[in-house]
């Protein structure tokens, strides 16, 4: 079981204080975009909370490796994701007031308050993280050769020869599933 609680202790609550958490979570499957990512183990996360004198800074990393189906051709692909965890939780609901006309202060969006149990659940924060670090296209190669457009061969194993032309399938492109690649330069075939 991951674990993504964490409890204010008692000693935090004085100014420039600081204290490390670590721990796990499990993300089974992380959806990023049109891309679904899973995860064989827990991912490892490990965060700084400071004391700011009017709230707590959370900030630290999660990593772990997730497979993913190339964008191009379908084949899993391994990435190392390596995110940053960022909160701000106010300890005083006043306090969201105190911002106000400060251009240096976190976006309404950007701030949680403290939960009177001082117990703070890390999980969006680093669902979060990693869909930020999520590549927006993630390929097995660069040079991923991709599907042929017309009869869905995988291209990177040689030439499909079913005899269409790459610029056939713009055709049906709208009702192509992988109409993503017909913006892919084939030529070099
Ligand atoms: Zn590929
Ligand atoms: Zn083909």
């Amino acid at each position: 079981m991951g674990d993504t609680t964490i409890k204010i202790p008692a000693e935090l609550f004085a100014t420039a204080e600081s204290s490390r958490f670590q721990g796990t979570i499990e993300v089974p499957c992380l959806q990023a975009g049109p891309d679904t990512y899973r995860f064989a183990e827990p991912l490892p996360w490990s965060v700084d909370v400071t004391n700011t004198g009017s709230a707590f800074l959370v900030a630290g990393t999660v990593s772990g490796t997730g497979e993913v189906a190339c964008s191009r051709c379908l084949e899993p692909v391994a990435y190392d994701f390596s995110g940053d965890i960022e909160g701000y939780f106010l300890m005083d609901e006043g306090d969201a007031a105190a911002f106000e006309g400060d251009e240096d202060a976190p976006g309404e969006d950007e701030f949680d308050l403290l939960p009177a149990d001082h117990v703070i659940d890390l999980e969006p924060l680093i669902l979060a993280a990693l869909i930020v670090d999520a590549p927006s296209l993630p390929l097995c190669d660069e040079g991923c050769k991709g599907l042929c457009p017309a009869c869905g061969a995988d291209l990177n194993e040689g030439p499909c020869g079913c005899g269409k032309p790459a610029d056939v399938a713009e055709f049906d492109k709208a009702a192509n599933p992988f109409s993503v690649l017909a913006d892919y330069d084939f030529s070099d075939n």
